[in-house]
């Protein structure tokens, strides 16, 4: 068989959504697992719409993504060009090859193509009047996730508008044609397209390339297509949002397709030697944004400690997001930054994403943290916690160097000597010390605060909160 060549046709409208990349990612799975080619065309005919800006918010997605394309912008290649804006003489040469055919015709201003088969007038319901018909033989095509889909043409259509642009359907086949295109991967909703996509292959005396229609995404609440509009659907929010791109990644291979054996997740070496066209579900795939969240967790928790520390680094120190919670990093030193990595080391097994950090750490970097309301409401109502601290800042005061192992024997000790548990000492303190109820383990968390902050926070707890009566 001769090398498969697939692509990614965006039309830049200025978003890059969620839909869009996973049809990008089907691609380029599919060119990775056979070994082909995958393209990137721009599908930048409407011009009013299409801006080097909309461009970039696609160029930077797919890059963010990890995919990257053999042709197109930026990579070159020998079936240039990449941008349809720039392919005029191409589209009038295949429009002369179907006047040679005698495919063509002109109606006020707009070239028309023209069907083959026994003519008739009919009424339009949509446009509300009587229209000529064409009883054009069905096209068959085999999708490979759809299955056999038949449907006959009934209309002459446009091939360039009345302004002179190419038209959609006369473009995308155009360049499918000349870029060698052997499979033509995209959403469901290009389906009632492909009729005449193959009717305008078929002029041009050539083979319609093999299809796979993948389903479409669902929105996670309720019914309907996701949309731009929708929130969550657009990959430069996750950007944004610090989501873990190879997280976003296998996510978005799940949304259609799965291994035979509900692995969820899977290293993109696995899925590329994995991934085929048959594996795609036809059942439309509904968005999940609490699986992609975990998904996004999973990856946080696996991945290097010095990673994790410098995506905390880009996000909390050099986005500035620290400072936003009046914590000034512009004098840190060498000592300041081992800190830092020290508490992300500590933090990585507990924290849900790199966007919680500055609620999740906050407190390591400053003395003015809020005390979570429902927290406090939640632990200070059992038993007597402000009895509580003052026992463990007693005890506490006691331990001469914190290591876990010490504050660990010492909370243990002291819970043996009252009777409460060591539970009644911990809540209490993380809250105290934290203003949360959450977070990384509780000696390591004593441990890299130090034994001054931490008395002087229980202090500081035990006057500001008042016991209640
Ligand atoms: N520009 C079209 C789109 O963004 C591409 C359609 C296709 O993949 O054939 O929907």
């Amino acid at each position: 068989m001769s090398e498969v060549r697939v692509r990614f046709a965006p039309s830049p409208t200025g978003f890059f959504h969620i839909g869009g990349a996973r049809t990008a990612l089907f691609n380029w799975l599919y060119a990775r697992h056979t070994g082909g080619r995958f393209v990137l065309r721009i599908e930048d005919t409407d011009r009013q719409r299409n801006t080097a800006e909309a461009l970039r918010v696609i160029l930077e997605g797919l890059h963010w993504l990890g995919m990257d394309w053999d042709e197109g912008p930026e990579a070159g290649g020998d079936y240039g060009p990449y941008f349809q804006s720039e392919r005029s003489s191409i589209y009038l040469d295949y429009l002369g090859k179907l006047k040679d055919a005698d495919r063509v015709y002109e109606k006020d201003g707009a070239v028309y193509f023209r069907l083959e088969g026994e003519r008739y007038r009919a009424y339009d319901n949509y446009k509300k009047c009587e229209v000529e018909k064409v009883k054009a033989a069905p096209q068959v095509i085999d999708d490979l996730v759809r299955g056999r889909v038949e449907r006959a043409e009934e209309q002459d259509f446009v091939l360039f508008r009345r302004n002179g642009e190419p038209g959609f359907h006369f473009v995308n086949v155009v360049d499918d044609l000349t870029m060698g295109i052997t499979h033509v991967i995209r959403g469901e909703d290009h389906l009632s397209n492909t009729s005449k996509h193959c009717e305008l292959f078929k002029a041009f005396g050539e083979e319609p390339p093999v299809f796979a229609h993948i389903p479409l995404i669902l929105k996670g609440s309720g019914s309907g297509k996701m949309s731009k509009r929708d929130e969550g659907s657009l990959v430069e929010e996750y950007r944004r949002r610090r989501f873990i791109p190879e997280a976003v990644r296998n996510y978005l291979c799940l949304l259609g397709w799965s291994p035979k054996d509900d692995r969820e997740k899977m290293d993109i070496e696995e899925v590329i030697r994995l991934f085929d066209l048959s594996g795609i579900n036809s059942n439309n795939a509904r968005f999940d944004e609490r699986k992609l969240a975990f998904m996004n967790t999973a990856y946080l928790r696996e991945m290097s400690r010095k990673r994790f520390s410098g995506e905390a680094w880009d996000y909390l120190v050099r986005a500035g997001v620290l400072k936003e919670i009046g914590v000034d990093t512009s004098g840190w030193d060498q000592r300041d930054k081992r800190y830092f990595e020290e508490v992300m080391k500590l933090c990585q097994e507990k924290a849900r994403s790199i966007e919680d950090l500055p609620h999740f750490v906050g407190y390591f970097f400053t003395e003015d943290y809020p005390i979570d309301s429902g927290a406090a409401r939640k632990v200070l109502k059992q038993g007597d916690p402000h009895a509580r601290l003052r026992e463990i800042r007693r005890a506490l005061e006691e331990v001469a160097s914190f290591s876990e192992a010490k504050l660990e024997e010492k909370v243990n000790e002291l819970s043996e000597r009252t009777g409460a548990r060591p539970g009644d000492y911990i809540h209490p303190t993380r809250l105290a010390v934290s203003g949360t109820n959450v977070g990384p383990s509780f000696y390591g968390l004593l441990c890299m605060l130090g034994k001054a902050r931490v008395l002087n926070r229980i202090d500081r707890f035990l006057s500001a909160t008042p016991a209640p009566v």
